[in-house]
């Protein structure tokens, strides 16, 4: 057995996961993320120990613990090297937990996580590489070839978000200009809608957001895009045209079997899934070969605890 644990900007949740990969039990707790990394991680310990107590398994019974961290870290020292969202700077984060919980402890990125839980138990089963895009808050995306993830020589690989798509585009919090993320995540279909709105007015999604631009998030420029509303439309045709551009790039790069699109942007599911595949159809390179199968994810939010566990488990 073994427990993984989701660490978000907004909740730790966590979960004692069987060999196969299946929850047994999960809970959470949140994050506060304006607390020391000390208290946060005492509530890691706290949340592993209760759910310990409820499932009935003893603690001799765990091989291993993993943790999907948002942001860059080093597995080797045990280390968050930066975590933009909870704002630490190198935090020994295995250490710190050690003092709860005695048993090894397994760090790696939230979005190779996710992609590595949907590789070996969803969308991604049966492929040798798969290449997860988490469209969330930002862009998260978790590269999986011949069963692994792919870390990179530095620990820092596969941020398919940050890899540059114009030169001239907004500034990024990396300190780059015009990263993909800037163009394809929840944050910029919300912006490109809100200034869509304020540029032309008149659209459902304002209604939708009752009345206020600034509530104008990605699920109102779904819901109104669904309903025939012509700027939301507009605006979710130029984010699946951008999202597109990306794959192609990845493909070019990679050549995945399969690319799978999670995160909170594919609850749109087959609005969002046809138009891209049709789009990536329509500007691939090189067509006579085939190429990646483009999925949407399976797992949902458990991907955090799911892959946390199976890194732990190695
Ligand atoms: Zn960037």
């Amino acid at each position: 057995m073994y427990i993984g644990i989701d660490l978000g900007g907004t909740n730790i949740a966590a979960g004692l996961v069987d060999e196969k990969g299946n929850i047994v039990i999960k809970d959470s707790t949140p994050t506060l993320r304006s607390r020391t990394f000390q208290e946060i991680i005492k509530d890691m310990g706290v949340l592993v120990s209760g759910i310990m107590e409820s499932s009935g398994w003893s603690m001799d019974e765990i091989k291993g613990i993993g943790i999907g961290i948002p942001g860059v870290c080093d597995n080797s020292k045990g280390t968050v090297v930066f975590a933009n969202n909870l704002g630490w700077v190198n935090v020994p984060i295995s250490h710190e937990l050690e003092k709860y919980v005695n048993k090894p402890i397994y760090i790696d990125n939230d979005a190779n996580v996710a992609g590595l839980a949907e590789y070996m138990l969803g969308a991604g089963r049966g492929y040798n590489s798969s290449i997860t895009l988490t469209i969330g808050t930002g862009l998260g995306s978790g590269i999986i070839l011949d069963g692994r993830v792919y870390p990179g020589s530095h620990g820092v690989g596969g941020e398919l978000g940050h890899f540059i798509f114009d030169i001239n585009g907004p500034q990024c919090n990396c300190g780059n200009k015009g990263c993909w993320e800037q163009y394809v995540s929840a944050t910029a279909l919300s912006t490109m809608a809100q200034g869509a709105v304020g540029q032309k007015g008149g659209s459902l999604m304002l209604e939708l957001a009752g009345g206020k631009v600034e509530r104008i998030d990605a699920k109102v420029v779904v819901d109104a895009a669904r309903k025939g509303d012509w700027v939301a439309i507009e605006v979710f045709d130029r984010f699946i045209y951008y999202l597109a551009m990306g794959i192609i790039s990845i493909i070019n790069i990679f050549d995945p079997e399969a690319i799978i699109i999670g995160g909170g942007v594919s609850k749109a599911g087959e609005f969002l899934l046809e138009p891209l595949k049709k789009k990536v159809e329509e500007h691939i390179f090189y067509n006579q070969l085939g190429w990646a199968d483009i999925k949407l994810a399976q797992l949902g939010n458990d991907a955090g605890i799911i892959g946390a566990a199976m890194i732990a488990k190695g």
